[in-house]
């Protein structure tokens, strides 16, 4: 039986993850950090599994890495922990840092210093954010990295570092993953904004939703789709670098007439840049408007991602399109807010 060690196994796609290397009948360890609120909610189906054990770590402190390491004696690590967004990276600067970056190093030396240079595989979740605003429109291995955010800079980091230390012999895969989402995705993100909003709109529970520039578009595709990639990239006689993708974009605009067509409620968008507004056509009321606030300075505004590599070398294609993420999300936030 392999055994993994899932660093962000509480995340969206750690839980995931945990529960795809289950069914492949993996002895799963997941690092937990300590939090003050309960952070299993997206594991707890997986609690009593006998294949599947907490340890408690944190990518800040090194002895914590080193104890979960040494206790699970992994086959594979997948370190999937990390300060996910985008904008409090602008917030928490030192400290994103300090997880995305300095933390992929300490993991290294760790495994290093156990002696398991030869021995273990290790994933690292790197993001498309790290090509930032450059002029090419699609994006692959080959980009150029270019990154614009605390959060990019950090994961760009982790890049040159693992790229490295895999030429110096270590097994170690990067996968350049575009945005992807579920219903496990975290209401800070802007996907889960929209979907909540909409449907605490239909149930008269909010009025407005505020959202950034409506024209941006994104490559989003399905958490458990990446899942799968981030396992077969492990499965290989070699590491490597994957653009992990859909090669499909949608706007902003789109994305929420869908999300709001399927709560029952049709949009009419109207103006443009900062004074576009979107009403509800049944009944006249202003849903969306724009806070400039919520756009990000020099972002791409039409970024898409090659996965072709990765179709070659690991069989690998998303599955799950932008219409069944939209449905899954919004059925779930239809029970919650209910
Ligand atoms: P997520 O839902 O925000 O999960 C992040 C995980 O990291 C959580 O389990 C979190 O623990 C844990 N974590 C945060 N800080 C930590 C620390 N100091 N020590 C230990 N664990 C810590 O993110 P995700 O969407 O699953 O993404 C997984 C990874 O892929 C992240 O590194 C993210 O940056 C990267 N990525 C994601 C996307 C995407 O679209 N989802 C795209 C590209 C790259 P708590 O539950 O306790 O907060």
């Amino acid at each position: 039986m392999k055994k993994a060690l899932i660093t962000g196994v509480t995340g969206q796609d750690g839980s995931y993850l945990a529960e795809l290397l289950i069914k492949k009948n993996y002895e799963i360890f997941g690092m937990v950090r300590m939090s003050s609120v309960n952070n299993l909610a997206r594991i707890k189906h997986l609690i009593n599994n006998k294949n599947f054990h907490i340890l408690y770590g944190d990518m800040t402190d090194e002895a914590s890495i080193y104890r979960c390491v040494n206790e699970s004696n992994p086959d594979e690590i997948y370190n999937l922990a990390g300060q996910s967004h985008v904008g409090l990276s602008n917030n928490f600067s030192e400290y994103t840092t300090e997880v995305n970056a300095l933390g992929v190093l300490r993991l290294i030396n760790v495994i290093n210093s156990l002696n398991l240079t030869n021995k273990v595989k290790l994933y690292q979740a790197i993001t498309s954010d790290i090509f930032g605003n450059i002029e090419d429109n699609i994006l692959n291995e080959k980009t150029t990295i270019k990154p614009i955010n605390p959060y990019a800079c950090a994961k760009a980091y982790a890049y040159m570092l693992t790229r490295n230390y895999r030429e110096r012999g270590m097994f170690i895969v990067n996968g350049i993953a575009f945005a992807h989402e579920s219903n496990r995705r975290p209401e800070k993100f802007v996907t889960r904004k929209i979907t909540k909003a909409a449907v605490r709109i239909k149930y008269g529970k909010q009025e407005k939703l505020e959202l950034g520039n409506l024209s941006v578009k994104r490559d989003w595709g399905h958490a458990q789709d990446y899942v799968k990639a981030m396992y077969l990239s492990m499965q290989q006689e070699k590491s490597d670098d994957y653009v992990f993708a859909t090669g499909i974009t949608t706007s902003l605009r789109d994305f929420c007439k869908k999300v709001f067509k399927e709560v029952g409620i049709e949009l009419e968008f109207v103006g443009e840049g900062n004074n576009e507004k979107a009403y509800n056509k049944q009944n006249g009321k202003l849903v969306i408007e724009i806070n400039p606030l919520f756009s990000r300075k020099n972002e791409k505004l039409n970024p898409v991602g090659d996965y072709s590599k990765a179709k070659k070398n690991l069989g690998w294609e998303p599955i799950i399109t932008i219409d069944q993420i939209i449905k899954e999300m919004v059925s779930t936030d239809l029970i919650e807010e209910r």
